[in-house]
């Protein structure tokens, strides 16, 4: 249980694996090209030094040479971290010291123009390396441009991996604390890259739509890992395009693809492809998916849409309604899969059928505790080994999963979660603030978007666009607050205690 392609390989080593769509040229590999050049990376890591353990950074956007550096450093016993490329600098500096960064790989000409990455891993004294597709060499080039720690590490010899390894590194969003660190092991992620082959009966015959971001297990497990597992491939665009996404879906004849419902919403927003191309399914994960918009879907494209439900610690599914002919249920996220799904009071005790209480799962997909954290470890697990998502949900008549709030009070931005409490932070941190609580509003097109409610300092002015450019300058573009509320007392319960969702409210109806 460790992330070779051997089985693929193996089976039909000329068979498609990965195709890169390009304007000028499209790229396409077999299993036989890819396991050779993730090979041919791997000698260039132990070259460097990469060995067990080794954490990996990697700042690419969805790529041929992201695959290929992510498949390398696993295999060589290192631990794969990847991080979102469009990052601003104290964002990078946050992750590159909280996963200890050895290298961070970086896109083609970031060095010399000292990108927010390059900067951050100056910092800590992490290597520096940019990281291509070199069309000359017919390879993915390593280009080393500092080594930082790594300098005098001698080469190290070319390791395999083991099932207990841990081959990559997550963060959490971080709602009620700072983000806490998912370490996720080969024996996690192949569990779920078999439990989603299973759910949706994957073959070779398959090919992906992967236009989820490989920074999150979302695109990552689902979108690469278990069509890679299945011989199946991918198409892989460097991002979302809504034009772009159903002429390379045509061209290059995928079968089906997975994406947060905000996808799928600017998806039916544009023209419908005429004629339709034959979709085995639509998967749609990671936030609420409203029944309107199932409906919308499965009326559009003709195909079966799966709502699934996941999460970080469970090195991604954990849910997900079936493929016909069995039922799929609008408003639930589905049936276990391979993955054991309980509801628990707080005492953690089996709740009554139907009943609600918090949704708890437990198999080998699940990490084994978050690192460096032993206050989140010590809830995170109930005595009989239950993990508990803090997700509040119960189960319907037929055992599928329904999610009816959250425990936490994370934003989520069309899939993309957003912690308050950071927001909260860099907004206290503006000389003119003197508090602020952030929250979620409701929003039509990425389902919640943030809110936040501000006091200033007595005898200070600042404007809504000021206090934006503020937060643009410290955190990546989506964490912008869309609503700004000026207020001069905050709202607070008795013992002085903020609660978002009280904040939230009194923000709405003082502006209705
Ligand atoms: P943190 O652990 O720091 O609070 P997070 O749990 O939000 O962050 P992720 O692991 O990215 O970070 O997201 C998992 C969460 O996403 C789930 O616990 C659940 O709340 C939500 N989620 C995933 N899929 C669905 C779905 N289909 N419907 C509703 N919510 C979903
Ligand atoms: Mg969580």
């Amino acid at each position: 249980a460790a992330l070779t392609l051997q089985s693929a390989v193996q089976g039909a080593p000329d068979a498609v694996a990965v195709v890169v769509p390009g304007r000028s040229q499209t790229l396409t590999v077999t299993y036989r090209d890819l396991v050779s050049q993730v090979a041919a990376f791997q000698q260039k890591l132990a070259a460097v030094g990469i060995a067990r353990g080794s954490p990996v950074s990697i700042a690419t956007v969805n790529s041929y040479e992201f695959i290929v550096s992510f498949l390398a450093a696993s295999w060589q016993r290192g631990i794969a971290a990847p991080l979102n490329p469009a990052y601003k600098q104290d964002e990078f500096e946050f992750y590159i010291d909280d996963v200890k960064t050895a290298i961070i790989l970086v896109p083609r000409g970031a060095y010399q123009s000292g990108s927010p990455a390059v900067k951050a891993a100056q910092k800590f004294n992490a290597a520096i390396a940019e990281c291509y597709w070199d069309a000359a060499t017919g390879e993915v080039a390593l280009d080393i441009k500092e080594l930082g720690q790594l300098q005098g590490q001698p080469r190290q010899p070319l390791l395999k991996p083991a099932p207990e390894d841990t081959a990559l590194i997550l963060h959490t969003s971080g709602t009620t604390s700072r983000p806490k660190v998912v370490p996720l092991s080969h024996r996690n992620l192949t569990r779920t890259m078999r439990n989603i082959q299973q759910t949706y009966q994957l073959t070779a015959a398959d090919r992906t739509m992967l236009v989820m971001p490989l920074f999150h297990v979302h695109g990552l497990v689902c979108g690469l890992l278990a069509p890679l597992l299945s011989g199946g491939s991918m198409v892989v665009p460097s991002k979302f395009s809504a034009k772009e996404f159903w002429q390379d879906f045509i061209a290059h004849k995928a079968t089906w693809y997975t994406a947060v419902p905000t996808i799928h919403q600017i998806l039916l927003k544009n023209p419908t492809p005429n004629p339709l191309p034959p979709i085995r399914f639509i998967r749609s994960c990671s936030s609420p998916l409203s029944p309107t918009v199932f409906h919308a879907l499965e009326a559009t494209y003709k195909a079966p849409v799966l709502e699934a439900y996941a999460m970080t610690e469970a090195a991604h599914q954990m849910t997900s309604n079936p493929l016909p002919p069995a039922k799929r249920k609008p408003g639930t996220v589905g049936l276990g899969q391979g993955v054991e799904v309980v509801i628990l009071n707080d005492a953690g005790d089996a709740v009554a059928p139907g009943g609600e209480g918090e949704i708890c799962i437990r198999g080998e997909n699940v990490t084994s505790g978050y690192l460096n954290n032993a206050e989140a470890n010590q809830g995170a697990f109930t005595r009989s080994g239950y993990f508990r998502t803090g997700d509040q949900g119960k189960l319907d008549e037929d055992g599928y999963v329904v999610i009816t709030g959250r425990i936490k009070e994370l934003i989520n931005k069309g899939g993309e979660k957003i912690s308050p409490i950071e927001l909260d932070n860099v907004l206290t941190r503006h000389p003119a603030v003197s508090e602020a609580v952030s929250f979620a509003i409701p929003d039509e097109m990425y389902g919640q978007d943030i809110g936040i409610a501000v006091v200033l300092k007595s005898g200070q002015t600042l404007g809504q666009d000021a206090l934006r450019a503020w937060v643009e300058g410290k955190l990546a573009k989506f964490k912008v607050p869309k609503k700004v509320y000026f207020t001069d007392v905050m709202p607070k319960t008795a013992t002085g205690k903020i609660q978002r969702r009280i904040v939230a409210e009194a923000m709405q109806k003082q502006e209705s």
